[in-house]
């Protein structure tokens, strides 16, 4: 009897503990947490604007918002969140689900790949090392590989495909930022080798230049953090977005995307990224960075300066913040 009680009695405290917990993350008032972690985070003035591209350069260091959007369509954002800043890479984790929509989730294997690099986005050496060359979706080398790999008649219907699966995640009309596009085309001459030295490898799908530009094009798409929230709590939704109602992805393609996501996208800090915050997240040089907690949230923040490997210094705090208090890590 005793025997049979003891287990018995674990598993009601278990229980019991689980729901205090879930009861928990519900009951935060997630206004009050976006504000809150604006707040302590608002004087916070490490790392620096990209100048690589010069238009990144010149945005307002001091701009800084937060947003979380539920995977039922709750939007939540504090500071700056209606300022528009250049999507850049976090495009490649939804470009992909264009991708795989049309083509199905092999083609990122045989084509273009799935592994980390450990090596910064735009590394010419990481595609000598590789075999597969392209690596994976959310470097540079691997995301021009796969706007070359999507099917279109001409490149104005590619483009049609690219921004409207981008505005279908966001769930409303999306812009290029033309200055942004104008300088990145002005200065992308790493980029259009990197397009070459894969052509000379045959992992380069579609004419080279207009490729290169449809990428630039993609990257300089402005978006704000509600946007980006909203693009987060879709995966987190598992493919339709929770504000517009619509699928933009199926179901089955969403662990895969996340799965690349987890691995590489914070650049080379990937690892450290996970081991700190334990969720998918995509960074971009402008500065945003979106994170998806599978069937709870999108939770997107916004900062100019970045650090050494390219990731917002403001808000990798911000959503690490956040993440915290609602203890949404995956690994837990
Ligand atoms: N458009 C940028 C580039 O190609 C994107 C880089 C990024 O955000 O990581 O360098």
């Amino acid at each position: 009897m005793k025997k049979l009680f003891l287990p018995m009695a674990k598993n009601v405290l278990l229980l019991a503990f689980f729901i205090i917990a879930t009861a928990q993350a519900e009951d935060i008032d997630l206004q009050k947490l976006v504000n809150d972690v604006h707040q302590q985070f608002a004087e916070h003035k490490e790392g620096k604007n990209p100048d690589y591209i010069p238009a990144l350069a010149a945005v307002n260091p001091d701009l800084f918002a937060v947003s979380i959007v539920t995977a039922d369509g709750k939007v939540y954002s504090s500071g700056d969140s209606q300022h528009l800043f250049s999507i850049q890479s976090i495009s490649k984790a939804f470009n992909l689900a264009a991708l795989m929509q049309q083509q199905g989730d092999e083609a990122v294997i045989k084509n273009i790949g799935v592994n980390a690099t450990g090596l910064p986005f735009s590394s010419v050496m990481a595609i000598e090392l590789n075999e597969e060359r392209s690596v994976n979706p959310l470097v540079n080398a691997g995301a021009m590989a796969t706007v070359s790999l999507i099917k279109a008649k001409n490149s104005k219907q590619k483009w049609q495909l690219i921004a409207s699966n981008l505005e279908a995640f966001a769930g409303r009309d999306l812009s290029v930022i033309n200055g942004i596009y104008a300088s990145e085309t002005a200065t992308n001459v790493k980029n259009q080798a990197i397009a070459r030295l894969l052509h000379n490898y045959g992992r380069f799908y579609d004419d080279i230049d207009e490729s290169v530009d449809l990428y630039t094009r993609m990257c300089s798409v402005g978006i704000n953090t509600q946007d980006l929230a909203v693009m987060g709590a879709t995966y987190a939704n598992g493919g339709v977005n929770p504000v517009s109602g619509k699928k933009v992805v199926d179901k089955k393609y969403v662990p895969k995307i996340l799965a690349v996501m987890t691995t590489a996208g914070l650049y080379d800090d990937s690892g450290l990224w996970l081991y700190k915050v334990g969720l998918p997240a995509k960074s971009g040089v402008g500065g945003g960075i979106v994170a998806v907690v599978p069937g709870k949230y999108g939770i997107a923040a916004f900062s100019p300066p970045v650090d050494a490997a390219g990731n917002s210094v403001r808000a990798q705090l911000a959503i690490a913040a956040i993440a915290e208090k609602l203890n949404v890590n995956i690994f837990k």
